[in-house]
């Protein structure tokens, strides 16, 4: 494992530029990362789409996972109807795909998650949320499963971009509010587009395959570092904590 992190360490080196790394902040993905909430969002996109008439696969909806909801709308109207919805249609659709989520059981932390945030935040590590997400039920539980770790001025949501993944801008925002340039900030994400952002911010990118997206996918998407899961992140992090910040 030290040779796997040596190499992702130079990967990030080679493509950013950076002499060193040294991490002084985490900026965490949501949805597939902190929660195992992906089927669910799938589900809910899937019903609402085809309920409007909309041709789509259940499994495409994992690969615009990380995109704000406006954008999914959006990239399914044009595809279908060569149309773009108008906002007020946006936040119909988007609403109703609240709803239906909602009426799914209840999305747990992922696996592992918790006991990762907690090694990071006893190692100093500033936590900060990045996610295209706005639904209030999952984003209403950080505080209950990860307690002290994302304060609301550490927090990236779809209310407060402008452009969403894979625009770089989310991860940038996220540097922004733990004041931290990118050698100092490493990403955790599970999905290509958020990949795509955290990579394009400088961030050291770790990927997490936590559903059907292959490692190869990931590790193309840019990713520095590519794990089987978020346990597999706990596991490391004693290993990995030391090589990528100051501390020892
Ligand atoms: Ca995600």
């Amino acid at each position: 494992m030290d040779k796997k992190i040596a190499q992702s360490i130079e990967h990030w080196k080679q493509r950013t530029g950076y002499p060193t790394l040294s991490v002084k902040a985490a900026l965490i993905d949501m949805d597939g990362t902190l929660y195992d909430s992906m089927r669910n969002h799938t589900a809910s996109w899937y019903r609402l789409m085809t309920e409007q008439g909309i041709d789509c696969t259940r499994d495409e909806f994992y690969l615009y996972e990380g995109m704000t909801g406006a954008s999914t709308i959006t990239r399914l109207w044009k595809r279908q109807w060569d149309k773009t919805p108008t906002p007020e249609e946006v936040k119909e659709l988007y609403h109703q795909k609240t709803l239906y989520f909602n009426e799914l059981p209840k999305v747990n932390p992922m696996p592992g998650a918790q006991n990762m945030v907690a090694g990071l935040m006893a190692h100093g590590i500033t936590t900060v949320l990045v996610t295209g997400s706005g639904q209030p039920s999952v984003l209403d539980r950080l505080a209950t499963d990860y307690p002290g770790a994302f304060a609301d001025n550490h927090r990236v949501t779809a209310r407060n971009v402008t452009h969403g993944k894979p625009h770089p801008e989310p991860y940038l925002k996220g540097m922004e509010m733990a004041a931290v340039e990118p050698w100092q900030a490493m990403a955790i994400e599970n999905a290509p587009i958020g990949v795509e952002s955290a990579v394009a911010s400088g961030a050291f990118t770790v990927a997490l395959t936590t559903g059907p997206i292959p490692t190869e996918t990931l590790a193309a998407a840019g990713a520095d570092l590519v794990l089987p899961s978020m346990q597999a992140l706990d596991d490391i992090l004693p290993i990995l904590l030391p090589l990528i910040s100051d501390k020892q």
